[in-house]
């Protein structure tokens, strides 16, 4: 008998895999809300910016054209804005994981990522054929120099998110450097969440030929489903970026609304003092141990409930959070929780108070 063509396919394609937030609609359906308050995946809850809606609009009309395969525009308006590093972009920052994976790991080759932390890191790494090792942060999920350092020394890439997702833990950019002054391979800093906390790692670029900071359109710039992503590279690393890359994998339109997004700083800065104010007002009102963090979410300590139940009582009273039973390292009691908009974090705290 011939076998099946499912035995081709390799055992990390069948299960498991990335795990999405539940779907908004089928908790206001299933619980009757007409409106569900929507923090599990760390959106920003206002609509884009009328500058990135107005150049998306307007790069449709041109879409009959490939994009321009360098992103010459995006990249400049970065650098305008943030000094003038080396800039990749793609389809979010999970397609620039993807192409920096792409270009360093082959099969058998170790990556090195802090833990517990955001899935993708692993989940790229396993596609390409590498392994992944997994160092477990220390108490208060600080990232250990020292231990991170003791497996991360001979591989060729690592990663370490900062603010952490789900634990939203900071780490001080001494600590980075002395990482990045003691590992032989490129330490990819996922900097997600970088502009809600008061950290600033960019000059780390200049003293570093193995830094690469990964950041996102879709959290502060609220652009989530346009999809783009950027990072700054080592001048020495970006044409093996460009050479690794799917061909014109940021579309025209998604570039068009970042670079107006860019235009508009006035549209981040108001979404940062909200998030800023609320975290506040989480981390004072939330009968529960909230985790110090510096990213728009906060995370939760509901023992002895787990993420599941917690998250379960929660969607009832029409707030939807993430449990983060699925991040392996961590304890079964924890949720995260996005600061939505005032409604959204009202309604959150008036249910959490009486889960
Ligand atoms: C949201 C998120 C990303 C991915 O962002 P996209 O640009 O939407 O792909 C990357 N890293 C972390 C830690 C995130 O939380």
């Amino acid at each position: 008998m011939k076998p099946s063509p499912r035995s081709l396919v390799r055992s990390c394609f069948l299960d498991g895999g990335y795990v999405f937030a539940e779907k908004a609609e089928d908790i206001a359906a299933k619980y009757g809300f007409s409106e569900v308050a929507r923090l599990a995946s760390n959106e920003n809850p206002s609509p884009p910016s009328d500058a990135a809606q107005a150049a998306a609009a307007e790069a449709i009309l041109s879409c009959n054209r490939y994009p321009g395969t360098t992103h010459e525009e995006l990249i400049e308006k970065l650098q305008e804005i943030y000094g003038s590093y080396p800039v990749v972009a793609g389809a979010g920052m999970d397609g620039v994981i993807e192409t920096v994976v792409r270009a360093l790991v082959t099969y058998g080759d170790s990556v090195v990522v802090s833990s517990p932390t955001f899935s993708f890191y692993g989940l790229a790494v396993t596609a390409q054929g590498g392994m992944v090792e997994y160092v477990p942060r220390g108490a208060s999920y600080a990232v250990d120099p020292q231990s991170f350092i003791a497996a991360a020394w001979d591989a060729k890439l690592s990663f370490i998110c900062s603010p952490n997702n789900p634990t939203g833990t900071v780490s001080p950019p001494e600590d980075i450097a002395y990482i990045l002054e003691n590992i032989n391979g490129i330490l990819f800093l996922d900097n997600a969440y970088v502009e809600f906390s008061d950290v600033d790692y960019l000059p780390l670029l200049g003293r570093y030929e193995n830094l690469i900071i990964g950041r996102t359109m879709s959290k502060v710039y609220g652009l989530a489903g346009f999809r783009v992503g950027y990072a700054f590279v080592p001048e020495w690393f970006r044409p093996c970026y460009l050479r690794a890359e799917t061909p014109f994998a940021l579309n025209a339109v998604s570039e068009a609304a970042a670079v107006g997004a860019l235009s508009d700083p006035a549209y981040a800065d108001r979404y940062i003092a909200h998030v800023t104010r609320w975290r506040r007002r989480f981390s004072e009102e939330i009968p529960y141990p909230v985790a110090p963090g510096g990213a728009n979410f906060v995370m939760i300590d509901l023992d002895p409930l787990t993420g599941r139940e917690a998250m379960d009582a929660l969607a009832k009273k029409g707030v939807l959070v993430r449990s983060c039973e699925s991040f392996p390292g961590l304890g079964e009691s924890f949720i995260r929780v996005s600061i939505g908009a005032d409604w959204e974090c009202e309604r959150f705290l008036s249910a959490i108070v009486s889960l």
